[in-house]
This record gives C-alpha cells, sequence and structure tokens, in this order.
C-alpha cells in the first residue's frame, strides 16, 4: 500500500460566499501535531509514521489551480503517496479524482457534506464549490457515490441524484438509523460543514442539524475497503472560535489517517 501524506491544498477562490478555507492547512497541520495529544489513533496507528508532503504552490487563476492540483495528486501517486488533501474549499475534489481515477477503477466515494455539491452550474460557474461532485459522476472518475449528511437538496440537486444515481444518506435519515455501507477501494470527502456547527463553527456554510464528531469517526471506522486517498475540506479558520474547528479538523485527519496505516 502507499504511503499516507498530508498534501495542503491552499485554495478558496472557488467558494460561493465567504473565503478563508485557503488558511486552513497549517492550521490544521498545528493541531494534528500539538503536544495536547500524543501520536496515537484511537485503534493505535502510530501517526509518526504519516508523512507531510507540504503544501501545494498554486495560482489564483481557477483554471490555473485546477490543473496545478490534478499534476500535484499525480506527483503524490508517483512517489508512491495515499494523498490526504488538506483543503481548501470542496472544488479541489474535482481535479484530485481526475489524478487518482487514472490509476484506481471501481472507487467508492464517501462524501461527508452538509450540502450535494450536486449543481450542474452554480452562480454561472461550473466548477464552483457547489458542483466538484457533477463533474465527478459526469467523467464518470468513481464506480459509486455514497453521500452522508446531506441537509440542504434543492429540487435540482433531487433530479442530479436520481440522474447519477448517487446513493444519498440524506441527516433525516442518518438521525432515524441509515448507515452507509462501503466495500472495496474508498476515497473519503469530508466538509467540515457536514459536522454539526456546534462541533465545527469554523466553515462558510453553518448548517445546524448535522453530524457529531463521534458519528463521522464511527463511519470512517466502519469502512470496508482500503481508503486509497482522502480530502479534508472548507474548515473556515477565519469562522472558527478558539480553534475548536481545528482540533475537530485535525481529529478525523488523524483517524482517516490512522485507517489507511493501520492497512499497510
Ligand atoms: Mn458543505
Ligand atoms: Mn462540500
Amino acid at each position: 500500500m502507499a504511503r499516507p501524506t498530508l498534501l495542503g491544498v491552499p485554495y478558496d477562490a472557488s467558494s460561493s460566499f465567504l473565503r478563508g478555507a485557503a488558511a486552513a492547512p497549517p492550521l490544521i497541520r498545528t493541531a494534528l501535531r500539538s503536544p495536547a495529544g500524543n501520536a496515537f489513533t484511537e485503534r493505535g496507528a502510530d501517526l509518526t509514521l504519516l508523512s507531510d508532503a507540504g503544501d501545494l504552490d498554486l495560482g489564483e487563476d481557477p483554471a490555473t489551480a485546477r490543473v496545478q492540483i490534478q499534476a500535484g495528486i499525480q506527483q503524490a501517486l508517483a512517489n508512491d503517496f495515499a494523498p490526504i488533501a488538506l483543503g481548501g474549499d470542496h472544488s479541489i475534489t474535482y481535479p484530485i479524482l481526475r489524478a487518482i481515477a487514472k490509476q484506481q477503477r471501481s472507487l467508492t466515494i464517501l462524501h461527508i457534506d452538509a450540502h450535494g455539491d450536486l449543481y450542474d452550474e452554480f452562480e454561472g460557474d461550473r466548477f464552483s464549490h457547489a458542483c466538484p461532485f457533477a463533474r465527478i459522476m459526469e467523467e464518470g472518475l468513481c464506480e459509486r457515490l455514497v453521500q452522508v449528511g446531506i441537509r440542504t437538496l434543492t429540487p435540482h440537486q433531487r433530479d442530479q441524484i436520481r440522474k447519477f444515481n448517487v446513493d444519498t444518506i440524506e441527516m433525516q435519515h442518518f438521525a432515524g438509523g441509515a448507515r452507509p455501507s462501503v466495500s472495496g477501494p474508498v476515497y473519503v470527502s469530508l466538509d467540515i460543514d457536514g459536522i454539526d456547527p456546534a462541533f465545527a463553527p469554523g466553515v462558510s456554510h453553518r448548517e445546524p442539524g448535522g453530524l457529531s464528531v463521534r458519528d463521522v469517526i464511527a463511519m470512517i471506522h466502519a469502512l470496508g475497503g482500503p481508503v486509497v486517498g482522502a480530502d479534508v475540506v472548507e474548515f473556515n479558520p477565519a469562522q472558527d472560535l478558539g480553534g475548536v474547528t481545528a482540533s475537530v479538523a485535525a481529529k478525523i485527519t488523524r483517524e482517516i489517517a490512522g485507517a489507511m496505516l493501520l492497512q499497510r
């Protein structure tokens, strides 16, 4: 198995509401390495084995940044790294998946979010952070898309779910006991706003009524297949309170990395 490796993607120019997520990667790293904790995950993985490839150097122009993100992930894969991308806004998942899909067939994406991110276009932008999963499904970059925590669907997004045959577990159904069943190679895309803002206020689009931190960790621990890559996106430090969201982003990053380390 490839070596789990952090890769910062400091990009937020495709955010539709508030900017700020580009500042997240160093704060997640600091919380992850904080002497307040130790180097072991809940399941005993040793995080001193987690490597770090630093941050990508990205331009402001969205089209240029997408090319750079895809190339950066391709380089990471060529180095035999399994990337854990620290975003950045959610638009980065599309170029990341374009790189991963080249070497990974029959991929399942576990997408945790308050939002479906399936708009065909949003305010005239087909590459907005509201659209990445529409692009991913159009290009067939995964075999199966499983969404969890969604609580903001519009009629258009419900049409998109049907069109692309997405397996969407809305938050109202998760609350009733529905859980994802995921096997085979999996890519985890975690939008921090899928978590309730009571736990994670540092996001650009606060949507109450969401997942607990424990809900997310339990889903990561329950994954059946190997985790081949992940992203943790939409942490917006400018909206955070006392660093609590940085701690949440770091905690979940640790458990994702732990799942990857334990399968090596
Ligand atoms: Mn979201
Ligand atoms: Mn999102």
